[in-house]
């Protein structure tokens, strides 16, 4: 444990034995039960956390309703420069952070270092944005009036996320959701508690510098029980939701039944398709990260390769060969690739995949197992596999967060393999491999992939904070981060004002008196 400075690591953090995991800016209260947090990597206890009790959040609303009345008030540019420096402080807290995503989540060193930098990036896009929240003005049909719209900021926005990006998901929404004048509460993963903790500390810093309102970023802590609360409380007009389709569906539904509004993250069944014209060296990094990165728990994770006859077994081989140097392990050592899945029971279902693929009638190319025996105590640690398999096999359909590669074979052009590319339930990232341009073309047009990210000669894993990032269908329809995705935290308003004497009305309508 001590050779990677966990123990240092939690300190700077403000990690204790126990933690509240109730928290406004300044104040902690939890009186709920004990949440134990292991980590996947050694399968050691890193520390507890006191959950939220219903009391426990009526605490946090009231003090996160206070906060907006007032902050609300601060203009947006103010606002973007409580952002900047949060965003230092991340900067400073990059590598502890980093390391403690790592050791509670399992990915990579390189690929915590990562979401770090990600939540980074998101910063320095709000700081911009902040003195860009731009309406439109529209020119009116009457005289003597004018036409805008402007953005206001909307409220508190519940923020529900996954254990697989443990704190960039909460940057992507705290960072823009502040510079709109919103206040956040987040209700993290109960896989990845720590982490929250960890971020929350952070924050709270720069809450106290500033001597801002301590609900800007509330805390609460717990598993779906608490999450509901937020979904059902109509003092929350935004729900933010990352997490299984599953979960979405529930989400959607109570929001809605309450007339709110919901951002949905949901699952992705991401497929790269190789035509005839690829790269084939390209397409097997891409493949490869894609599959294998972060063990397969990216919901960008690339689960399905459609691959043309004609180079069917070129490709076949050569992510199979690629797969025999996968060095599997503590994830914090950086000679490794592939770290462990979150807990035993991602291993089930991994395991379960892998027997249904069979049963079914596809076929193991390279088989996967799980692994034990020294580093590999916490029982998470499994072999990559790849599969032969046919898209409408029912465990293809599905997303199986864990490290395993179906490939499928395609004859005729590239548009029956975008027929197989859509034919699934979920809409989130697609890739097409290949130097054609009509090809390319057709696959970005409205006829090709039917997902909220299609790239030419990129992987489906992993995305630039810049885009909008979003999934169709099962995916959920919300998008995030970049491009216009800040309009969701705000609220729209159209203004008229008449600077004339006498009111004439819209569509000519006369009304005298
Ligand atoms: P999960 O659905 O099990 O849990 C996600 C969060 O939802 C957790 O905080 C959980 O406590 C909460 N939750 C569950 N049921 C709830 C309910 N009824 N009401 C309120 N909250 C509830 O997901 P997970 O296992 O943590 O994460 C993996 C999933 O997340 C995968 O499907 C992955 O594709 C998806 N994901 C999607 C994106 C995206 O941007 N599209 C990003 C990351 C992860």
């Amino acid at each position: 444990e001590s050779q990677f400075g966990i123990k240092e690591v939690l300190n700077q953090l403000g990690i204790k034995e126990i933690n509240d995991g109730t928290s406004t800016g300044q104040n902690n209260f939890s009186n709920g039960t004990i949440l134990e947090s292991y980590s996947p990597v050694d399968g050691q206890l890193i520390g507890k956390i006191k959950t939220s009790t219903e009391e426990d959040y009526e605490k946090v609303m009231v003090s996160a309703k206070a906060a907006f009345q007032q902050f609300r008030l601060m203009p947006a540019p103010q606002r973007g420069e409580i952002v900047r420096q949060f965003g230092e402080k991340l900067r400073k807290n990059k590598e502890a952070l980093g390391k403690l995503v790592s050791y509670e989540m399992g990915k990579s060193l390189q690929e915590g270092y990562g979401e770090v930098q990600e939540m980074i990036d998101i910063c320095d896009f709000a700081v911009g944005l902040s003195r860009q929240l731009h309406g439109l003005t529209m020119h009116s049909e009457r005289p003597g009036h004018r036409m805008y719209e402007q953005y206001h900021s909307l409220g508190i926005v519940g923020i529900i996320s996954a254990f697989n990006f443990p704190v960039a998901v909460w940057a992507w929404n705290t960072a823009l959701a502040w510079i709109c004048g919103d206040v956040c509460v987040w209700k993290p993963s109960e896989k990845t508690p720590l982490c929250a903790v960890a971020c929350q500390n952070i924050i709270a810093e720069v809450i106290k510098e500033n001597n801002l309102p301590e609900g800007i970023s509330c805390l609460i802590n717990g598993d779906y029980k608490i999450g509901e609360l937020l979904t059902k409380d109509t003092r929350v007009p935004l729900i933010s939701a990352t997490g299984s389709t599953r979960m979405g569906k529930i989400v959607a539904q109570v929001v809605a039944g309450r007339l709110g509004k919901s951002l949905l993250e949901l699952g992705g069944n991401n497929a790269i398709i190789v035509t005839p014209d690829a790269d084939i060296k390209m397409t097997v990094i891409g493949a490869v990260f894609g599959a294998v990165g972060t063990a397969g728990q990216r919901c960008t994770s690339t689960r399905r390769l459609i691959i043309h006859e004609s180079i069917y077994d070129k490709v076949k081989d050569a992510i199979v060969s690629a797969y025999k140097q996968l060095r599997i392990g503590n994830p914090l050592d950086e000679k490794n690739h592939v770290g462990p899945l979150i807990d035993t029971h991602a291993v089930e279902m991994y395991k379960l995949a892998l027997e249904k693929v069979v049963a079914e009638g596809g076929k193991l190319l390279v088989e996967g197992g799980v692994l034990s025996g020294e580093g590999y105590e916490s029982g998470c640690y499994v072999k990559p596999a790849i599969a032969e398999a046919d898209n409408k096999f029912e465990i293809v359909q599905h997303e199986t967060f864990a490290p395993v590669l179906y490939l499928l074979k395609y004859s005729g052009t590239v548009t029956d393999a975008i027929e197989i590319q859509n034919g699934v339930a979920q809409g989130l990232s697609s890739a097409i491999m290949t130097n054609n341009l009509r090809e390319a073309e057709l696959f970005l047009s409205v006829s090709g992939s039917d997902c909220g990210i299609a790239t030419v000669n990129i992987g489906t894993s992993g995305a630039e904070i810049g885009g909008a990032f979003g999934g169709e269908k099962e995916t959920g329809g919300g998008r995030e981060s970049g491009s216009d995705a800040w309009k969701v935290y705000m609220r729209r308003q159209t203004n008229t004002i008449n600077y004339t004497t006498s009111l004439p009305l819209a569509q000519g309508i006369k009304f005298d008196l």
